[in-house]
């Protein structure tokens, strides 16, 4: 892996693709800075080298060219204030302003250019854009990985105008080498803990994940589509009928390749999607008419522990149950404390995807895990065993 440890950065331009998609406030204000913070360390690494840094990111979903609440100019006095120097702005990431303030850029300056999808060649990955981005530096770092899963201009396309300076941040390095542990020779047993609404948009994590994993656990409501799939009655509970097929193959191919799968054998059950509902515990393959599945049960919950507990490489991702409402949220937070104390024991813990990492926000556990993998749809399909462009088009 080519990272910015092995380059000198000493009167050079580097142009460093960050991932500053941050929530904003209805001020403007940062909600949660974390994605910035993040890159403090690669762009210092650049200016301590003793060269000058351009920044630039997409924020939100704009549609069609300029929106005020999508500007970058909003994350500007964040910035400054945690890199601890004032940090120039360009009003368009293209064009003459952005070029001059390029050329102008001194060693220890960071310039911050405005959002690249105000441009819609950015996610059509468009080359001429790609191209005159490429044209403001001397260096090209990637360390967006959650964008890392898209060939837009300036994630993968970009590359190419770099063939011997282009490399990844401290982000993307950390990200890799963190997924590797689990993907490439983990230590044993190796649990994976699956969780989440739904199977789709996981099937091929599940598929690639069984010749890995010693444990497959599973809850959330993705677990009635096993339950329904083996002949269960799972009352109102989250279903998709036509994964009944592939739920089945799954549990025969877990079989074949000697890999424990296991689901809920209790869950919580409720008589509305409500935290004001009425709850009760009932066996997850005999839930009455009326009501639904909304956490997995004290049984599983019990069992679930003593798997996680007794592993020594963790992968998680996907919630237990709906526990953003009290009365479902046992499950979850059960598991991710036993994914703390295992990790405490010495075991390796990945969480990958919004919900669990949420989870364990929530649960004050940031600090009890190995790795919080802050791309979640990049880290699923790098776990789906999927190239993604933004590795790609710094390895190649
Ligand atoms: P996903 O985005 O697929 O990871 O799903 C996360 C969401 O799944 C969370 O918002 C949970 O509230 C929801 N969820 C978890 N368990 C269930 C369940 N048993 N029924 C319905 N939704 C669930």
């Amino acid at each position: 892996m080519k990272t910015i440890d092995q380059f000198n950065f000493k009167n050079k331009k580097a142009l460093i693709r960050v991932d500053f998609n941050v929530p904003l406030d209805e001020n403007f204000e940062i909600t949660d800075t974390s994605r910035i913070d993040a890159t403090i360390p690669t762009i210092k690494k650049v200016l301590k080298d003793g060269g000058s840094v351009i920044l630039m990111s997409h924020l939100g979903r704009p549609k069609s060219g300029p929106e005020d609440k999508f500007s970058l100019k909003h994350l500007l006095k964040y910035l400054s204030s945690a890199l601890k120097l004032e940090v120039q702005f360009a009003n368009d990431c293209i064009g003459e302003e952005a070029k001059q303030k390029a050329v102008n850029l001194k060693n220890g300056e960071v310039l911050l250019l405005e959002n690249l999808r105000f441009y819609k060649e950015e996610t059509a990955g468009d080359e001429d854009f790609s191209k005159k981005l490429a044209s403001l530096a001397d260096a090209y770092i990637n360390d967006a990985f959650g964008t890392a899963h898209r060939a837009h201009a300036s994630t993968a396309i970009i590359a190419k105008y770099f063939p011997e300076n282009k490399m990844f941040g401290y982000i993307m390095n950390d990200e890799i080498s963190n997924i590797n542990k689990v993907m490439v020779d983990p230590w044993r047993p190796f649990t994976t803990i699956l969780g989440g609404a739904k199977v789709s948009g996981k099937v091929e994590v599940i598929t690639n994940l069984l010749d890995k994993v010693d444990n497959l656990i599973i809850g959330g409501g993705m677990m009635f589509t096993f339950i329904k799939a083996l002949g269960g009655n799972i009352g109102n509970s989250l279903v998709e009928e036509s994964l009944f097929a592939l739920a089945v193959d799954t549990i025969n191919f877990a079989k074949d390749e000697n890999v424990n799968l296991y689901l809920p054998t209790d869950a919580v059950i409720a008589d509305g999607f409500s935290n004001d509902a009425k709850i009760a515990v009932s066996s997850s393959y005999d839930i009455p008419d009326g009501w639904m599945g909304l956490d997995i049960g004290p049984e599983t919950v019990k069992k679930y522990i003593s798997i996680i507990e007794d592993s020594t490489t963790i992968l998680w991702n996907g919630p237990m149950g709906v526990f953003e409402m009290s009365n479902f949220e046992n499950g979850t937070r059960e598991i991710a404390l036993a994914v703390a104390k295992a990790t405490k024991k010495g075991a390796y813990s990945l969480i990958g995807g919004g919900d669990s990492v949420a989870a364990i926000n929530k649960y004050n556990l940031k600090n009890k895990v190995s790795y919080i993998s802050t791309g979640g749809g990049a880290m699923l399909e790098y776990i789906e065993g999927k190239i993604l462009p933004g590795i790609q088009a710094i390895e190649e």
